[in-house]
């Protein structure tokens, strides 16, 4: 009876503690370098986020080991609605990538909902001879055993996205891992690795301002963003079929009460459908979520499917790492 007597007390006040939330400021996670595109979407998003649900919202950065680092980070951090996760497809494709993964990806977290989609772009260093796709195909093949790939690591987009153009082209390259493609991008600018494949969040201004060579895009559809919407996409330069866009979504550890849980989903709803917010999406090639994708259980489904998706793909390819 005084056991019962004190958890309802407990759990009154736990609730009562909830009705505050947040009382303090929230940090989310992003599990990659500052400066690149995972990193850029949550910084965007903090700053609607902070609006919407009236308190500091702050951007933390724990990169390495493709995402699963500050992934991990997360899946053990409080349950109480004051650190959250943003990370993106890789938060599907580590399980078949990781032998030891340091965290259950369905059982670890509350879904808090998706964020957006992110197409990305085939990208070369200034100085690469090659003009367009068929020219880096040409490349490709004249120089193979020599092509450095950059990415940030064995489960990030970058990652993936690398892999299935090395697939498509038939080529081995040698893969240079960053802790996100930020630091990666300086060392393409810098000319130290000849291509990556990166979201177009990271890849646009670079191409706007003439910095990096761009050779396509990796939807099946091209891009309307201007710059963007020049390229073709890789199926249209020869490689059918290939088809990859980056999701983004939001988590908190298992165990978050749901009032925080609702409370969180409820402001990303509104800071999604945020004009200033949307408008800066769009400026680099990125969708916002609408769909029901933004409920948590829609959101979890959908990072089932994507593991089942790209599961079978990865240990195709026979990428692993302990
Ligand atoms: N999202 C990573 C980053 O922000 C890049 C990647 O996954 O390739 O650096």
């Amino acid at each position: 009876m005084k056991k019962l007597l004190l958890s309802t007390l407990l759990s009154s006040l736990a609730m009562a503690a909830m009705a505050e939330y947040p009382e303090k400021p929230i940090t989310i996670v992003v599990p990659f370098a500052a400066g690149g595109p995972t990193d850029k979407v949550a910084r965007d998003l903090a700053d609607v986020l902070r609006q919407k649900i009236g308190q500091t919202v702050i951007v933390e950065n724990v990169g390495g080991a493709g995402g699963t680092l500050g992934a991990a980070k997360v899946a053990k951090a409080s349950p109480d609605g004051y650190t959250l996760l943003l990370h993106h497809i890789g938060m599907a494709t580590s399980p078949a990538l990781y032998r030891n993964m340091p965290y259950k990806t369905l059982e670890d977290f509350e879904y808090l909902g998706m964020v957006n989609e992110v197409p990305m772009t085939v990208v070369g260093r200034p100085s690469l001879p090659a003009a367009n796709f068929a020219e880096l195909q040409k490349w490709l093949e004249a120089n193979k055993g020599k092509i450095n790939l950059a990415n940030a690591g064995l489960g990030a987009a970058s990652h993936l996205c690398g892999l299935l153009f090395q697939q498509s082209m038939k080529i081995d390259m040698t893969t240079v891992p960053y802790k996100g493609t930020a630091p990666a991008m300086n060392d393409l600018l810098g000319g130290q690795v000849d291509i990556m494949c990166d979201q177009t969040t990271n890849t646009t201004g670079q191409i706007e301002a003439g910095k990096i060579k761009a050779y396509a895009v990796t939807t099946v559809k091209r891009l309307t963003t201007p710059t963007l919407a020049k390229l073709p996409t890789m199926d249209e330069a020869g490689i059918k079929g290939f088809n990859i866009a980056i999701w983004h979504g939001l988590y908190a550890p298992k165990g978050t009460p749901k009032p925080a849980v609702d409370k969180i989903n409820t402001a990303l709803r509104a800071a999604l459908k945020d004009p200033e917010f949307i408008k800066r999406e769009e400026a680099l090639g990125a969708v916002v979520v609408t769909d029901n994708r933004l409920s948590p259980a829609e959101h979890k489904k959908f990072v089932e499917a994507e593991i089942n998706k790209w599961g079978p793909v990865i240990k195709a390819a026979g990428q692993y790492a302990d």
